[in-house]
């Protein structure tokens, strides 16, 4: 057998320490072929929404399923949880660990709370949390009981346990309130809810409107900051953008434009969602949810490898994502682990669309030259040309960089070389080796994906091509997993939506602050091509909110 030739283990991203060059040629799309986007003229609702979680009753855990002894001993010892706290203004609002805590989701944007009194079953919780609304989306309530106490820097796991959730439609026509209790959905008991929505029109945003929390990430043209938006307190992760770095770069505008296009067209669960787009002369700002499980990089290079069916799951939220943007004539070109982010609850959320290319029809080919080295399909190495399927390709890669491993290193893409020229002979040529534990189903998906004729890629006829081969069909429930209703097989932990601890500490230590620009400022045409960028969906009517830029028709 051919010995493993793998190298040292690759760095953090190497688009961005400037392996490779990023070009795309701008094709100007028709606005006609723009698409449109999912739940109809529900995308420019706007205002703010206020939930009230007060208590939860009949709350178990599931079937054969102890309550865990660090928290049996934590109730033990701390009976005056269980003592009612109807008075509830006089008490002082203090953290229970041990009694199930409550996270509430609306748009990607996750609040926990913790428990305050009752008990495991009757739970209370007695808090309020207001969320912005930019367009239609869910809300869910969720109740999960810690396996082990939250004790900062101790190495947990966060594999809590699921007790009830609740998934709602809110009403967002117009101003609405209700007050009931809401059965759960999965699992078992109910929560009291109080849902208030009121619409809100005409606000423009600007920088002042947040406090800047921490560094999260650096981009190729600014940074990545968590922030507090001061009216609701929510938090969200925005995006800055030094115009003078892109336009200096040909195709770049056109890039960042596709960036926000795409990020206010879609609306696919494991997607991270755009709130708001703002720009001042100087920079753009694109705030995002925040999704603080940290990359799936991380993860990875934190556990080696993944088992199969933890490997499945996310692959099969990455391939319902890479779907949802094909529909849409999007494709992604830049899947690797950098870009994809667990959840709170370690569902899977895909960031950064600098790399999008819009309107790819079925057949439609480009040739830009653009994407990660180790992620590289070989018709782009081949300048043949390409079409959608080049996602099919990195889909593969991620699963191999996954799954596989060999006695010494192990998630790597399977054709990986520090050299990246070498690199780039292996893709082309290189028989494809996978580990001897490796099941026979995995084996024929990741050789279907990783089929080099693009032609014959398992993909070629449709993402339902991959959810029928029988590594996903004989395992997944596509409506059950699309509604996200398969529990994550791992919950990154997360202690609150403040918590950046599974950011790189090289960002999180530097002060977060929006830098001044001193550059000259740029010329009335240069900042004309910038005017499709702003999205505040209040101010927008439906057809300007998802209408392509001007630079690009
Ligand atoms: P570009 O290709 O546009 O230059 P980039 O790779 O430089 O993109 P991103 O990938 O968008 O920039 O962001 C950099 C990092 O910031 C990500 O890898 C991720 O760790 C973090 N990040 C981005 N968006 C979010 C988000 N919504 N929530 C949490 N973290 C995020
Ligand atoms: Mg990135």
């Amino acid at each position: 057998m051919k010995s493993w030739n793998l190298g040292s283990k690759k760095p953090k991203d190497s688009k961005e320490a400037g392996i490779l060059s990023r070009s795309i040629t701008p094709v100007p799309p028709s606005r006609a072929a723009t698409p449109k986007p999912p739940g109809g003229e529900n995308i420019s609702r706007s205002g703010m929404l206020t939930i009230r979680i007060f208590s939860g009753r009949g709350l178990a855990l599931p079937p054969g399923v102890q309550v865990p002894d660090i928290i049996q001993r934590a109730l033990d010892s701390n009976p005056s949880t269980r003592r009612s706290t109807s008075n509830r203004d006089s008490i002082q609002r203090k953290r229970s660990w041990w009694l199930p805590y409550v996270v509430l989701e609306f748009d990607k944007n996750e609040v926990l709370v913790d428990g305050m009194g009752g008990d495991l079953s009757k739970p209370e919780w007695n808090y309020r949390a207001d969320f912005d609304v930019s367009r239609m989306s869910n809300i869910s309530v969720s109740a999960y009981l810690r396996t082990a106490q939250c004790v900062e820097g101790q190495d947990d796991m966060g594999n809590d346990i699921l007790m009830a959730r609740v998934d709602l439609t809110p009403m967002l026509d117009s101003h609405h309130a209700s007050d009931q209790w809401y059965t759960a959905t999965a699992g078992q008991g109910a929560f009291h809810l109080k849902i208030d929505f009121k619409p809100a029109r005409h606000e423009s945003l600007s920088i002042e409107q947040f406090d800047l929390l921490k560094v999260i990430g650096k981009g190729s043209f600014g940074k990545v900051m968590q922030v507090r938006k001061k009216d609701t307190q929510r938090i969200y992760a925005l995006k800055t953008i030094r115009k003078a770095n892109i336009v200096s770069r040909p195709g770049e505008i056109t890039h960042i434009l596709a960036e926000r296009t795409v990020l206010a067209l879609v609306n696919n669960p494991f997607i991270v969602p755009l709130k708001f787009s703002f720009q001042t002369p100087d920079k753009l700002y694109l705030v995002m949810s925040f999704v603080n499980g940290g990359e799936l990089f991380y993860h990875l290079q934190r556990e080696g490898k993944f088992d199969e069916s933890r490997s499945r799951f996310y692959a099969a939220e990455l391939l319902c994502a890479l779907e949802h943007l094909h529909s849409f004539n999007v494709v992604y070109r830049d899947l690797k682990p950098e870009n994809i982010l667990l959840d709170y609850t370690g569902h899977i959320a895909l960031c950064d669309f600098g790399l999008c290319k819009l309107n790819m029809s079925e057949t439609e080919k480009t040739n830009t030259f653009c994407g990660t080295p180790e992620y590289i399909a070989p018709e782009l190495l081949e300048s043949q040309g390409y079409t959608k399927t080049v996602d099919w390709w990195t889909l593969g890669v991620l699963l191999y960089e996954m799954m596989a491993s060999c006695p010494t290193l192990t998630g790597l893409p399977p054709f990986y070389d520090e050299n990246v020229n070498v690199m780039y002979q292996r893709i082309l040529s290189d028989p494809l080796l996978f580990p001897a534990d490796m099941s026979h189903d995995a084996k024929s998906v990741m050789a279907g994906l990783l089929q080099r004729d693009p032609s014959r890629r398992l993909g070629a006829g449709g993402a339902d091509e991959i959810k029928r081969h029988p590594f996903f069909s004989k395992h997944v429930d596509w409506n059950r997993l699309l509604a996200k209703k398969i529990q994550p097989p791992f919950k990154p932990h997360v202690e609150s939506v403040l918590d950046v601890a599974n950011f790189d500490a090289e960002f999180t230590g530097e002060k977060p602050q929006d830098s001044h620009v001193d550059d000259t400022p740029l010329s009335e045409t240069v900042q004309d091509q910038f005017r499709g960028f702003t999205y505040n969906p209040g101010n927008e009517h439906l057809s300007e909110s998802i209408s392509f830029p001007s630079v690009m028709s």
